[in-house]
């Protein structure tokens, strides 16, 4: 039973797509399954900038096999990005493949429910690879989505995208005084 205060979740959702039902390989330490399927990606699945659409096809390899201690899970997950460059802000695509590993403990002794939050269970024979792949994922993304390596960037002056007009340049530096009315008409032109 949860202690008062707990917000764990006991019942995990046999059918939903990421939660993986463990009943067939048995409790005998070293009886594996191999584990192939297509999830559509949960949301918010990523980083503001960089991530996986929602509903969007995740295709999962797994290895599930049974140890001492609960049921050890090895796999990757490849998924379709989709972001922004953090540089000159055109749209990314691009393809993710993530791996991880992760033990899920069974869960049919009496624990101490604060004794340690970090340590994944199974519930009733049921894992959930929800949390493991969130993590997989956002630890697999790059840190400053960019649309090429050496993207230029915006122009500093006119907000021009360097990438694609690499001669690009102005005559003089716009003086100081007129900088701030260039901004107005900026701020006005993007409105
Ligand atoms: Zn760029
Ligand atoms: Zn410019």
């Amino acid at each position: 039973m949860p202690g008062p205060g707990s917000d764990h979740i006991s019942n995990l959702d046999p059918r939903a797509p990421l939660v993986l039902d463990t009943r067939e390989l048995g409790r005998r330490p070293g009886s594996q399954r191999e584990v192939t399927r297509m999830v559509p990606a949960p949301a918010d699945l990523g980083i503001e900038v960089l991530g996986v659409p929602e509903g969007s096809q995740v295709e999962l390899d797994l290895r599930l096999e049974a140890v001492m201690e609960g049921v050890l899970v090895t796999g990757s997950a490849t998924a379709e990005l989709v972001g922004e460059c953090v540089r000159c802000l055109e749209p990314i695509e691009d393809e993710l493949s993530a791996r991880f590993q992760e033990l899920f403990v069974y869960d049919d002794r009496d624990h101490d429910p604060d004794e340690d939050d970090e340590t994944s269970r199974l519930e009733d024979d049921l894992l959930d690879l929800e949390p493991l792949l969130r993590d997989a994922v956002v630890l697999a993304l790059p840190f400053q989505p960019l649309c090429s390596e050496d993207c230029p960037g915006l122009c500093t002056e006119c907000g021009a995208r360097l990438a694609d007009d690499p001669d690009h340049g102005h005559d003089e530096p716009i003086d100081p005084r007129w900088a701030g009315l260039t901004q107005l008409v900026q701020d006005q032109e993007e409105d």
